[in-house]
């Protein structure tokens, strides 16, 4: 358990409309289903809300945005400072013209890939297979099946750490595969893609073929943050884990799935130090049997166990 941040941030900000919750469980906000509280959950109401918090929240206090937490490995410990979740106030999506639809950024992917498909604008029917928000989206450059949110993006606004607004075009994202170059500590609040004109229902048919393939190749209904580990340049990670004869492999309470070994899974009650040291494992072991690296994809957030009681104790 982390101090109550919520006090002091009252009295620093009053005017919040959004919730803010202290030690609120991120294993349940989370795919993997592990991990520590979140110091301090802010929901904000809106971005207007979002950029008074930030504006107010002084500097020294560690700021980190979730989406819903679908390539997030939240560590023991939980996550110091202020987790940002967005959720209603940012879940608006319209099309704008007969190529271009506006999302706000805690909408999911599926919804875009529906709404983009009802409005007959095609390109999109990827984001029906990735689990996540249109902000994870932006800050991971995600993609499938061909496609990759950088080829679409028209635009992207987010806020600073102090609640200014930017407002980036394609070009100043600087993504790169599954990355985008934005600080980190900025959250984005809506979206603009292009796509181009095309026939609905050949949209959704795309979409079920897309579905249709997750289901039979992907495990998931399981609780894991899709691929572990980035394809390194011309190779497949997964081809690297299996031929380190890293399937199935096991650590506590966390396996390499069998239906495709690059998904690491929690069987149920895996601690975040199992799923880390397992992952940890994989790239050692592909490392000695490839001379390869892998970078992690999911992104690791917060601290290990304990860590947060040595801090309590220093203060
Ligand atoms: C079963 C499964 C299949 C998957 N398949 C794919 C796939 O095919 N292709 C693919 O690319 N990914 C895939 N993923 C990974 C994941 O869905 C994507 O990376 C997704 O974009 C993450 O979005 P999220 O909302 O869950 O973000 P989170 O996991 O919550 O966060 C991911 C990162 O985005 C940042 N972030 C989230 N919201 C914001 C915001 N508003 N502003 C700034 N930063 C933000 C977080 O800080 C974090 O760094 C899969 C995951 C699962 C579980």
């Amino acid at each position: 358990m982390f101090p109550d941040l919520t006090p002091s941030l009252k009295a620093a900000a009053p005017e919040i409309r959004g919730r803010l919750l202290p030690n609120v469980l991120l294993s349940e906000l989370t795919w993997l289903r592990a991990g520590g509280p979140a110091q301090l959950l802010f929901t904000p109401a809106g971005a207007d809300d979002l950029a008074y918090f930030l504006s107010r929240c002084p500097l020294d206090i560690p700021v980190t945005v979730i989406g819903v937490g679908s390539n997030l490995l939240v560590r023991d410990g939980g996550v110091p400072g202020v987790v940002i979740r967005l959720a209603r106030g940012f879940n608006e999506i319209a099309p704008l013209s007969s190529t271009r639809i506006r999302a706000g950024a805690a909408v999911p992917d599926v919804r875009l890939a529906q709404a983009a498909a009802s409005a007959g604008i095609a390109g999109l029917a990827f984001y029906r297979g990735i689990p996540g928000t249109v902000g994870g989206a932006l800050r991971m450059n995600a993609g499938a099946h061909g496609g990759e949110t950088k080829d679409f993006l028209v635009e992207a606004r987010a806020l600073d750490r102090g609640g200014k607004l930017h407002i980036y075009g394609n070009a100043g994202m600087g993504f790169t595969y599954r990355h985008c170059a934005v600080p980190l500590d900025y959250v984005f609040t809506e979206a603009t893609f292009e796509g181009t004109p095309g026939d609905p229902a050949e949209i959704e048919a795309a979409m079920k073929d897309v579905a249709e393939y997750r289901e039979a190749n992907q495990p998931i209904k399981s609780r894991t943050g899709g691929s572990t580990f980035k394809n390194p340049p011309g190779q497949s990670a997964w081809k690297l884990i299996n031929a380190a004869g890293c399937r199935g492999l096991r650590v506590g309470g966390a396996h390499m799935s069998e239906l495709h070994c690059n998904f690491l899974i929690n069987d149920g009650n895996a601690t975040a130090a199992d799923i880390e040291c397992l992952g940890e494992l994989v790239r050692e072991r592909v490392l000695a049997h490839s001379g390869i690296t892998l970078e992690w994809e999911i992104k690791r957030i917060g601290i290990p166990a304990g860590a947060g009681d040595q801090l309590a104790a220093a203060e």
